[in-house]
């Protein structure tokens, strides 16, 4: 499992732990002044010992913490800060000496450490925060003299206790984030799979045009806008001639090749304003938005003359033809009157030599062109 968002904003969380160190520094040195009011050591002495002494050693590694993150890149960055914190913990620890419960900060390193969602950086820091204990309680007589060895072992098992709930947190997060990333990669597939299925309904498989279902949606929809904004709008039937004698003649597969070569034809000459479905079986249709009639019927004329010019090897390098018809919205025609205008056009064109376009009259007498 890749877990490479964990270090995502790694800088900014870092820069802002580092901060955090600054504000440690500075509250110790105000905690310092308030007990500088109420000791009995003196003052000299105080300011020196426990004012100066831990302010320039917490400084220094501040300043070495501050250098290091901004030289060093990627987890280097959230050792620092882990060391950093060990550091900063066992000079307050040790200065204090006398405080024993202060011996608590050295945990520290640990709680720095679930920050960053990751086992191995707990481990170190589980390692230094009792290499520092037993450090400590060597090197400070006052704390082997205030401090039992069971006492020592007592915090040994408190400390190995919460870095186990630590622990618990950073594997916890970890289910929570590859949870999630499932989740999120399960959605992005069904996002696409809707998206394909969805163009897989709206579409014919054969020439990849717009189906006879999505034509008649997209028709009533263009219908609805011209009755409210009077925008153009012309259709044009396009039928195969002979397409029968093609497939009994030439076989169904070189009748295919036909039907996927002349949508390739119309789809190409159509702008991309211009909506072309496979209507039937050997039918296509094709609706104009945003040009006059005579522009409309030039250009379905033109796919009519291409298409006749078009030869097939599939046909043994014979063309087919087609007939149109081709007519536009006047208003309030209505669905169902505008198609078969534009259909009875069509049928005139069958009826009177096909391999022609016909203009569909507003009063379904056609007019021929060709
Ligand atoms: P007309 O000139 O009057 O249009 O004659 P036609 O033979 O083209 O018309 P008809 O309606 O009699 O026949 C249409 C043919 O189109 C019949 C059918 O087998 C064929 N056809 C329909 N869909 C497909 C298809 O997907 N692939 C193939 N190869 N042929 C198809
Ligand atoms: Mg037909
Ligand atoms: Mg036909």
């Amino acid at each position: 499992m890749d877990y490479e968002s964990l270090d995502y904003n790694r800088y900014r969380w870092n820069r802002m732990l580092l901060s955090g160190f600054w504000f440690i520094l500075l509250f110790s040195i105000f905690l310092e002044c308030l007990y500088l009011t109420i000791t009995e050591i003196p003052s000299r002495e105080f300011i020196l010992k426990y004012m100066v002494k831990p302010t320039v050693f917490q400084l220094s590694t501040l300043l070495l913490a501050e250098t290091g993150l901004r030289a060093l890149k990627g987890k280097y960055q959230d050792y620092i800060l882990i060391i950093t914190s060990s550091l900063l913990a066992y000079i307050i620890v040790y200065i204090h000496n006398s405080i024993n419960y202060l011996l608590l900060g050295l945990f520290l390193p640990v709680m720095v450490s679930i920050f960053y969602f990751h086992p191995k950086k707990m481990i170190f820091a589980y390692v230094i925060t009792m290499a520092s204990v037993y450090l400590m309680y060597w090197t400070n007589n006052f704390m082997n003299h205030d401090i039992t060895l069971v006492g020592l072992v007592t915090i040994t098992v408190m400390f190995s206790c919460f870095s186990l709930v630590g622990w618990g947190v950073i594997r916890r997060g970890r289910e929570l984030i590859s949870h999630l990333k499932s989740s999120f990669e399960s959605n992005q597939e069904l996002l696409v799979k809707t998206i394909w299925m969805d163009k897989l309904a709206k579409t014919d498989a054969l020439t990849e045009l717009y189906n006879h279902m999505t034509f008649h949606e997209y028709f009533e929809k263009l219908i609805e806008q011209h009755e409210d904004n009077g925008l153009p709008l012309q259709l044009a039937l396009i039928d195969i001639d002979n397409f029968k004698h093609v497939n009994d003649t030439y076989g169904h597969r070189a009748g295919d090749v036909v039907l996927q070569r002349v949508a390739k034809l119309i789809s190409s000459k159509a702008y991309q304003n211009d909506f072309v479905a496979r209507y039937g079986g050997e039918e296509f249709a094709i609706l104009f938005t945003d040009k006059p009639m005579a522009e409309a019927l030039e250009m379905v004329d033109k796919i009519r003359l291409e298409i006749s010019r078009l030869s097939h090897e599939s046909l043994g390098g014979k063309p087919v033809t087609v007939s149109i018809g081709v007519g536009e919205y006047s208003a309030s025609d209505g669905k169902e009157r505008f198609f078969n205008r534009v259909d009875a056009a069509l049928y005139k064109a069958k009826n009177t030599g096909k391999n022609k376009t016909v203009i569909a009259a507003a009063d379904i007498a056609e007019t021929q062109l060709a």
